[in-house]
């Protein structure tokens, strides 16, 4: 026997309605790319979406066309989005800080019809044009004012653009499961994969997303994605606060330390997100300036690990709350969130960040195992590391137009992650599988030897990879970047390391760099370290 419940289909331009509906003078504020912080709300976002799906249904985009977008976060960006949404085609978002050949290899496979892109990118585009064929014509996010002479096919300003229409045009209704979107994983071997997410996914993820013990945000929060809507589907902040009715502020191109500060501190920003270099920036900034947040409430960082003194510092000192997230581009990307259950809600202190450097715990609709290389679950005992596994609604099932199989026989995508999870369902990752040193038979986890080298006061930035050893097969090597006019010994580093950490797990040397280098979304680039890093010699005694 069937419900006899409506049939609502969960398509994501509903998400805007209700915010045009029951929040439509909450204020959606962005630093604009010509400049000027730029004011709008929702109601306008809504009425000017409506116009772009009309622009676009006039130029012959319809159902499961793509359509790509090279921008920043702006409210033009967020107006594209919705806009595609509602006729039924598909936002692919292009990270620009890919290699141009990756950019043009993407778009060729998504054989994008329509690119809507910033200023910023015009130059690069006009570069890669004449291997862009699928491409029929470029909007740039701008005015007439501030349109360049350009060479780019059909090149025309998004104001004049959607001002050729009167916005009378009602969304298009189809089945929830049709594609909605579409974000390419920045692989560091082989091409890039395309993930393709559907209105439902993209809809029961919002909801996953803002639930109290996920990001938890409301109609009285004031939210800043400094992660871009280009980064692993936007980690679902253009849907997930529109859905709740939070006012947003978008920082456009500028991501720096003391612009942000000014973003949190001007708009009274309550709950911001990001991956850890962006905070790393914030916090020196805010060092050098003894800048407050006292509005700031709390902070989402992931896409790589927190170190547990990032979180120190965001709690002790600027009064802050991290919460600490795992994901992935094939999760939509959420996969879990270290909010305290009550098992854990009463511990202060070293015993609360030793929780906090986990990953967290998954929301409703993530179910999470880990199993040995044949596929046996390993045990929830907070050590035993295994391959990582998830399931549920908003992740992928196969990679766009690629046939080869990617969930195991119970339907578990594996995330290439190793991870622990201990008895109250909380998730460690200890690495990539990729990255892990495997020292002796036994595994060594760089992220934990990570974590612990940038707890030195004198360190930047630190990063572990495996190093041939004649003996033990690898041996870690930490990598440091000194925070700016620091000196350190390699000794001094190593020192601060020992008694926090098994003494095998020790690395046998320390390299220090200018730099460190990092993939399009702000991962530490282990392939270029490892091939940088190839022929070094560690010193053998120290572990023979
Ligand atoms: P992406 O699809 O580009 O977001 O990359 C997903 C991968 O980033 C995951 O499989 C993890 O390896 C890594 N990752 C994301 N969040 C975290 C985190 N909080 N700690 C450690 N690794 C993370």
């Amino acid at each position: 026997m069937l419900g006899l419940m409506q049939d609502w289909p969960l398509l994501c331009h509903r998400i805007i309605d209700h915010a045009a509906i029951y929040h439509a003078d909450r204020p959606v504020i962005s630093r604009s790319i010509e400049g000027p912080i730029h004011r709008t709300t929702y109601a306008d976002i809504r009425r000017r979406a409506l116009k772009v799906a009309q622009r676009l249904d006039r130029d012959g985009i319809s159902l499961g066309d793509r359509v790509a977008t090279l921008a920043w976060n702006t409210w033009r960006h967020m107006e594209c989005w919705y806009g595609i949404l509602g006729i039924g085609a598909i936002y692919h978002t292009v990270n620009p800080r890919l290699f141009p050949e990756q950019i043009a290899w993407i778009v060729n496979h998504a054989q994008d019809r329509v690119m809507m892109t910033d200023l910023t990118f015009v130059p690069l585009l006009e570069k890669i044009a004449d291997k862009l064929p699928s491409v029929e014509r470029y909007v740039i996010l701008t005015d007439k004012a501030h349109m360049p002479a350009t060479t780019l096919k059909y090149a025309v300003a998004y104001e004049d653009w959607i001002g050729e229409v009167d916005g009378d045009f009602a969304w298009r209704s189809f089945d929830e499961n049709t594609a909605a979107g579409m974000c390419y994983t920045s692989g560091t071997t082989g091409n890039p994969k395309g993930v393709l997410y559907s209105h439902r996914s993209n809809v029961l993820h919002a909801f996953m997303a803002s639930l109290p013990d996920s990001k938890g945000i409301s109609s009285r929060d004031v939210v800043l994605p400094v992660v871009p809507f280009f980064h692993a589907n936007g980690w679902s902040l253009a849907f997930s606060t529109p859905l709740t009715g939070a006012a947003l502020v978008l920082p456009g191109a500028k991501l720096d330390g003391a612009s942000i500060y000014e973003l949190l501190d001007q708009h009274k920003v309550t709950f911001t997100a990001a991956v850890p270099t962006v905070w790393l920036m914030l916090l020196q900034d805010l060092e050098k300036t003894g800048g407050k947040l006292p509005h700031l409430k709390r902070v989402v960082i992931g896409g790589s690990a927190c170190p547990r003194a990032m979180t120190q510092a965001f709690q002790d000192k600027y009064g802050v709350e991290v919460i600490h997230a795992w994901g992935m581009t094939e999760m939509s990307p959420l996969g879990s969130l270290c909010t305290m259950k009550p098992e854990y809600a009463s511990l202060s202190g070293d015993a609360r960040l030793d929780i906090q450097v986990k990953q967290g715990h998954p929301p409703f609709g993530v179910e999470m195992k880990i199993t040995d290389d044949n596929g046996k679950d390993l045990p929830w005992d907070g050590k035993t590391f295994g391959r990582l596994k998830v399931r549920g609604p908003a992740v992928a099932r196969a990679y766009y137009k690629d046939d080869s199989r990617i969930l195991d026989a119970d339907g578990f995508f594996d995330t290439g992650d190793v991870a622990t999870m201990d008895k109250h369902g909380y998730m460690q990752v200890t690495d990539r599988s990729k990255d892990v040193i495997k020292s002796g038979g036994e595994w060594i986890s760089s992220i934990d030897l990570e974590n612990l080298a940038v707890g030195h006061p004198k360190v930047a930035e630190a990063a572990v990879i495996g190093v041939r050893h004649p003996k033990w097969d690898e041996r870690p090597l930490l990598i440091v970047v000194l925070k700016k006019d620091q000196r350190a010994t390699k000794d001094e580093i190593l020192g601060f390391m020992q008694d926090k950490i098994a003494k095998w797990w020790m690395p046998d040397d320390v390299a220090f760099v200018d730099d460190i280098p990092h993939t399009a979304t702000g991962k530490i680039l282990k392939t270029e370290l490892r091939e940088r890093f190839k022929e070094y010699k560690l010193p053998v005694a120290a572990t023979a």
